[in-house]
């Protein structure tokens, strides 16, 4: 198993449970990818910021199996949205019709969008047309540049205008098919998650292996070859791959992928200060942030989620930007981007300004999948070479937003394929008389 993210633990939860002998490999020192936490003063903080939703329903299956699902607590949530340095509440209906600055036609427009998406659900013939085309569409020219363009380009920069219509209805669907705006988390965070699902692996069995960065994936024979950072190589029956695409590609240029070699599916990366603090910015969870002359797209504030209680009195707060690895803003410095974080923050939010307790800055380059039209077609299998590599990453979660629920979907799917092929493959004993 490579990758110890909730797509490799994920993985490895399915298949130790169908009796495989599962050794896994990360990379780094801590098992969560990108959920994974960093420590301020004993207390555990999340890197880039996550949260459960009522409709984690994977997710959720996979907390109960490891004992921790009672222990997920659920709280309303507000979302707020920022434009010319006001905040206005976006989470009711009455909200949108009081969201001044949209003309109350594009007000109503909106709403209508919002009700017909849901009410429809994500059609897969959303694969075919932009989702650019299709907000013109829906809520013509205006909604789409004042309202659509500043939220999608939050999210993906630039390539927004080429994603299919799709992911967004999916996620229409996913963030609104609960009747309140409820979130979800378990004391402890993400990295409470990672032990929990660690320790039901050890006790099947399954072997673990940190800072242990896998270089290449080599067919020989009967077995897998992995060859680690260190050059030793080690042959396995079979090999699951579940880091980002773009790193199967560089670990296994041998591999005869197929048609998965032809995927060249580029990622959104995302640049995140978390800027500690004693005192809230806001009352909303999350807030976008356009017009505002400010240097983030958005604030997540998980104190809105996390009690402050739970987090030893600090305001925990993500000042965030989704940006190509490409990026002039990506190629900054740590303490130029908390620089201009912490600007952004004694701005928009003077009364916090006095109390910064620490500053964090992380960076990652493969987050958000670009998703081009008619990416249904070329999503790559779970089974990129039957019986012997398999496939679970983000690459695969389309037209489902990327998230660890999407990931576990994807991560049973493969199991289940792996057990078809894998018993199909064994020999079978066939008792009788000739
Ligand atoms: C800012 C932000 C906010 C998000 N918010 C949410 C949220 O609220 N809710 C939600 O559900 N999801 C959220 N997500 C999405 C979520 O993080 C991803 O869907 C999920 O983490 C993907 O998991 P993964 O295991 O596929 O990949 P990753 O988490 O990237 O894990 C891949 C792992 O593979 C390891 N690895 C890579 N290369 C190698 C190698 N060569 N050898 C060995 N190991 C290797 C890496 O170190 C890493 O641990 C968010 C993501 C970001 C960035």
């Amino acid at each position: 198993m490579l990758g110890g993210g909730i797509s490799g633990l994920a993985s490895a939860w399915h298949l130790s449970r169908a009796g495989h002998r599962v050794v896994l490999f990360e990379a780094s020192s801590e098992l969560g990818g990108l959920a994974s936490a960093f420590d301020h003063d004993g207390l555990a903080v999340e890197r880039f910021y996550h949260c459960l939703m009522p409709t984690d329903d994977a997710l959720l299956a996979l907390l109960r199996d490891v004992g921790i699902e009672r222990e997920v607590i659920w709280r309303q949530v507000a979302m707020g949205f920022m434009v010319g340095g006001r905040v206005f509440p976006m989470n009711t209906a009455l909200d949108l019709l009081r969201f001044e600055p949209l003309p109350f036609l594009d007000r109503l427009r909106m709403g209508l969008m919002a009700l017909r998406a849901r009410a429809q659900g994500p059609k897969p013939e959303l694969d075919e047309i932009t989702v650019v085309e299709w907000i013109r569409q829906t809520a013509g020219e205006r909604l789409y540049r004042r309202l659509w363009k500043p939220l999608l380009e939050a999210k993906l920069g630039d390539s927004h205008a080429g994603i299919p219509a799709l992911w967004l209805a999916s996620r229409i669907h996913r963030e609104k098919s609960s009747q309140k705006e409820v979130k979800g988390f378990v004391p402890g965070g993400y990295r409470a998650i990672a032990a929990a699902i660690e320790r039901g692996l050890r006790s099947m069995g399954a072997v673990i292996r940190l800072r242990t960065e896998v270089k290449r994936i080599e067919l020989s024979g009967e077995k897998v070859d992995v060859t680690f950072q260190d050059g030793a190589c080690e042959a396995f029956d079979r090999a699951v791959v579940t880091t980002p695409l773009v790193t199967l590609h560089q670990m296994a240029p041998t591999l005869p992928l197929g048609a998965v070699r032809d995927v060249q599916l580029d990622y959104q990366g995302v640049v995140n200060g978390v800027i500690l603090t004693k005192r809230p910015l806001s009352r909303f969870y999350w807030m976008p942030i356009v017009e505002s002359g400010a240097v983030c797209q958005g604030v997540v504030e998980m104190t809105n989620l996390v009690p402050a209680a739970r987090s030893n009195g600090v305001y925990v707060n993500y000042f965030v930007n989704y940006t190509h690895r490409s990026s002039e803003l990506y190629s900054r410095s740590d303490g130029e981007l908390l620089d201009l974080y912490e600007a952004d923050m004694r701005r928009l939010f003077p009364h916090a300004a006095g109390g910064v307790v620490g500053r964090y800055l992380f960076r990652t380059p493969f987050v958000e999948p670009i998703w081009t039209l008619r990416y249904g077609r070329q999503r790559p299998p779970v089974n990129p070479i039957p019986g012997r590599v398999y496939l679970a990453c983000t690459a695969q979660v389309y037209p489902k937003i990327n998230a660890w629920n999407s990931c576990c979907e994807v991560a049973a799917e493969m199991a289940e394929t792996f057990a078809r092929e894998i018993s199909a493959t064994r020999p079978v004993a066939v008792a009788g008389r000739a």
